[in-house]
């Protein structure tokens, strides 16, 4: 193999057709050619997040899209509910308050899934709230949230739905009009398969209708300023975009839509389940709880005796298998694959092949083949 195989929750394999896009030349930024390519990206940004709203562009990691999420939308002392099961809903309520606003957290124990009622419950008490943040798929655990449920409760709350979809995006099921999300963000490098460095943002009317009244909090990240560029014809984005960058999301993004969104959604959903087959068939335990779990990848617990460094070590070193480990306080207490992007069959039966291999090398008493005939009934 002359690549690592990346089994991690992103950054994951590129295909190549996307990394060849990235070779061509680099063009003015605020010229036609490259304003065409612009306004087809973000158009096909848009279908990917089943919207009809504009979707932009940003320069900048998931994270970027994280904190343009609260920074345009929030004033000093706004009420923000912050939906905290793991490490990125924690990220959102720590943006909240580097935005001064006030953030009322809705914790939820790691593994498990945010139940729409405890959202309506808390909105019933505090009629103020100017924003529920929520990760779709919390990608610390392994836990896919209620999305559809959740944006459900919100239909009655003045609150903005403010989601982020950077690991579920094209592996799970995102639909931004349909299910009430006001401004939804993603990555490059996850379930779309672009190299990492880019974040995308879709904003509603209602959303705008807010962030028009706020004197926005962040400069590169004002949505404004996108709006306003993006609108000119050319088509642009307020500063020097990466424009190499571009032209990959462009490439993923057909790459998304020529298989078809549905098909790729199937996709993940298939690996994710022959996944959690194979781990069973391994006698492995998984780590969230039952009809929480997430699509697009798997945290399974450490087995007793073996620490995640030799785990890991030896997928990576000798086998070139790249897996995750725990965050926080669940270092060394989980493992993670990640099954999004391109991922299917080959790669997750490479996966467990090695998987096997690996836990027999620890000393664990693993019968050979175990996870990966699960692996193919799951699949056949
Ligand atoms: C990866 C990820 C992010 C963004 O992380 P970056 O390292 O900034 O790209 C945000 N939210 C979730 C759920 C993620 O999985």
């Amino acid at each position: 193999m002359d690549e690592t195989l990346l089994m991690i929750p992103g950054p994951t394999n590129v295909p190549r057709r996307v990394l060849e896009a990235m070779s061509a030349p680099i063009l003015n930024h605020r010229g036609v050619e490259f304003g065409e390519i612009l306004e087809d990206t973000n158009a096909m940004m848009s279908e990917v997040f089943q919207t009809n709203n504009e979707s932009y562009l940003l320069t900048g990691s998931g994270t970027s899209g994280m904190e343009a999420l609260l920074a345009n939308v929030l004033e000093k002392d706004d009420k923000v509910l912050n939906i905290v099961g793991g490490k990125f809903g924690e990220r959102l309520m720590q943006l909240t308050e580097t935005f001064n606003g006030q953030s009322i957290e809705l914790t939820v124990p790691w593994g498990h899934a945010v139940n729409p009622d405890d959202v309506k419950k808390i909105l019933e008490e505090n009629d103020d709230i100017k924003a529920v943040t929520m990760v779709h798929n919390e990608s610390s655990t392994a836990v896919v949230n209620p999305l559809k449920e959740v944006g459900n409760v919100l239909k009655d709350y003045d609150a903005l739905f403010l989601v982020d979809t950077v690991s579920s995006l094209a592996g799970d099921d995102v639909k931004v009009d349909e299910y009430n999300v006001d401004a939804c963000i993603t990555g490059s490098q996850k379930c779309l398969a672009a190299p990492p460095g880019m974040a995308a943002i879709t904003i509603n009317d209602e959303a705008w209708s807010v962030i028009d009244k706020v004197d926005s909090q962040t400069y590169y990240l004002n949505m404004k300023k996108y709006r306003k560029s993006g609108d000119k014809k050319p088509s642009q984005t307020p500063f020097t975009p990466s424009v190499s960058l571009v032209y990959a999301m462009q490439e993923a993004l057909s790459i998304v839509l020529e298989e078809g969104l549905d098909e790729r959604i199937k996709r993940h959903a298939l690996g994710a389940k022959a996944t959690r087959s194979a781990v069973k068939g391994l006698g492995l335990e998984l780590f969230a709880e039952e009809n929480a779990y997430s699509n697009t990848l798997t945290a399974i617990k450490m087995p007793e005796g073996v620490t995640d460094s030799d785990l890991r070590g030896t997928m990576r070193n000798k086998y070139g298998i790249e897996l995750a480990g725990g965050q926080d306080h669940l270092k060394g207490n989980v493992f993670r694959i990640g099954h999004m992007g391109m991922t299917g069959l080959n790669e997750l039966s490479m996966t467990f092949a090695a998987l096997e291999m690996t836990l027999k090398e620890l000393g664990q008493d693993i019968e050979l083949g175990s996870g990966v005939v699960a692996l193919e009934k799951a699949y056949l």
